[in-house]
């Protein structure tokens, strides 16, 4: 696709994000589409760097991605790095008239700083196309989700901006929409009648990793579910699109998002937190999470969050769906599995229990597997298991490399709409709440188990 963005704007060029992820991305989107070498990459931060310190940065980043030194040479005769406090209107005007227009800008800073740096630009005119792109998360509840939408309908129009969950660049999320929707095999039994539940799941064995200053403050539920799974559970549950557009596949992801409720109602009952204690994850002595530097114990934060919901609509009714991810956990574990019921009637004579057909999609390796009730191979009339298995290949780029060719292109396909990060809110905020009233008991578990006992899926 071809796009009128001249410049990639990088606010919070010195940050955590862009270094680790969006850099190194960028490279590797510019080496799989050279014609897109042209848009300028612009730097701008708190940091006081000099030109040779920021292409050190971005040389760094490009090598850690193994990005040619094509794209490299290319990137670095022509991009800049200007010292810039996005809180202040003049100091950003100062960078948008250095910067090549339309730029795309990237809000690659905290959350906080997002919001005073939207306010500042709403004295700045903006050049027509502008598009702005920020992450996640968006919103600390509701009404801030609201009130920072409302803040950016006065800087560009709606399709201008990416609310950007890297989930929805994954391959394994996107192929949900193959394996629905391209298969008479699965898209005519996709609901209530024949699937009998839903677990989307991301355990990692990772532990803080030095992110207390962020993760303290977020916890397991806000970081990952009410961002990420709650978009790959948009993906896996909406009614098909017509198109996969950025109106048709929004409006569904949208439709049943609003649908979604939380199991009985109940925020209590709903949601399940932990957090880990001292254990050893894949031989590394892991502390308690309590005694890593800069976490406040008395916050409460959780590192292992599962939420239930169901949606509320002809298709889903009656059908739990169990999201959870947390952190210090045994196994990796990344997949979305969809449960079958089981079949009406086993012809007599069958011997054995037929167990629920499952069938998994795993992100980090992508796989697609197929667990079936087979007869034999012992005994004919046995009833036995198999797994039907594919490796799915690594994807054309890395999730936040799909995002940036989004963001570049102007095409909002895969960010999150307005409307839906408000419903993202309206889903988890009572959770929240209950739990930062106490009223959810946060359980704890070993580093390195598969988490409290009682919730192993
Ligand atoms: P960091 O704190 O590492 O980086 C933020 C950057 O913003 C720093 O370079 C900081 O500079 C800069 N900054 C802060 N205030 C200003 C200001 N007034 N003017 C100019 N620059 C400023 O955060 P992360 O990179 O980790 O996160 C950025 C965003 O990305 C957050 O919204 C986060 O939730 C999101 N995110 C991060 C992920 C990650 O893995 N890091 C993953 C997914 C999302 P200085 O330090 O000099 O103040």
């Amino acid at each position: 696709m071809t796009s009128s963005i001249k410049a990639f704007l990088l606010l919070g060029a010195s940050g955590d994000l862009s270094g680790r992820l969006l850099l190194p991305a960028l490279g590797q989107l510019l080496d799989a589409e050279p014609e897109r070498r042209s848009v300028r990459l612009v730097g701008a931060g708190s940091e006081d760097w000099d030109a040779d310190t920021w292409k050190q940065r971005v040389r760094t980043a490009f090598e850690s991605a193994s990005v040619s030194t094509e794209t490299l040479d290319a990137v670095l005769a022509d991009t800049r790095y200007l010292r810039t406090d996005v809180s202040d209107a003049g100091q950003l005007r100062t960078l948008l008239e250095a910067t090549p227009a339309p730029a795309a800008l990237y809000f690659a800073l905290p959350p906080a700083v997002t919001v005073l740096a939207c306010t500042a630009l709403t004295e700045v005119e903006l050049p027509e196309g502008t598009v702005l792109a920020l992450e996640k998360p968006f919103g600390t509840d509701q009404q801030s989700a609201t009130d920072l939408n409302h803040l950016l309908t006065q800087l560009v129009p709606e399709g201008q901006v990416h609310r950007v969950d890297h989930f929805l660049g994954r391959s394994t999320v996107l192929n949900l929409l193959g394996v629905r929707f391209a298969n008479r095999l699965f898209e005519p039994i996709w609901n209530s009648t024949h699937i009998e539940r839903v677990d989307v799941v991301f355990d990692e064995q990772l532990t803080l990793e030095n992110r207390a200053r962020y993760y303290d403050s977020a916890g397991a539920l806000m970081d990952m579910i009410q961002s990420h799974l709650l978009q790959v559970l948009a993906v896996a549950t909406m009614d098909p699109p017509a198109a996969v557009n950025e109106i048709d596949l929004r409006d569904a992801m949208a439709s049943v998002l609003r649908a979604t409720r939380l199991w009985d109602d109940d925020p209590v009952t709903a949601g399940r937190r932990a957090r880990y204690t001292a254990g050893t994850v894949e031989e590394r002595l892991v502390p308690d999470y309590t005694a890593e530097p800069g976490v406040d114990p008395d916050r409460g934060t959780e590192t292992l969050a599962e939420l239930t919901v169901g949606i509320d609509n002809a298709r889903w009714a009656g059908v739990p769906f169990r999201l959870r991810s947390g952190k210090a956990l045994g196994e990796r574990r990344k997949e979305v599995i969809i449960s079958f019921r089981q079949p009406v009637h086993l012809p007599t004579g069958l011997r054995g229990q037929p167990a629920s057909d499952q069938l998994r999609l795993r992100m980090g390796p992508d796989q697609i597997s197929f667990d079936m009730n087979v007869n034999g191979p012992a005994d004919p009339l046995v009833l036995d298991r198999v797994r039907l298995e594919a490796d799915l290949g690594a994807g054309r780029l890395p999730a936040y490399g799909e995002v940036l060719a989004g963001v570049l292109d102007g095409d909002p396909l895969l960010s999150v709409r307005g409307d839906t990060a408000e419903q993202c809110w309206r889903i988890v905020d009572p959770v929240l709440q209950a739990w930062r009233a106490g009223r959810t008991p946060l359980e704890t578990y070993a580093a390195g188990s598969d988490g409290p006992e009682g919730w192993a899926l």
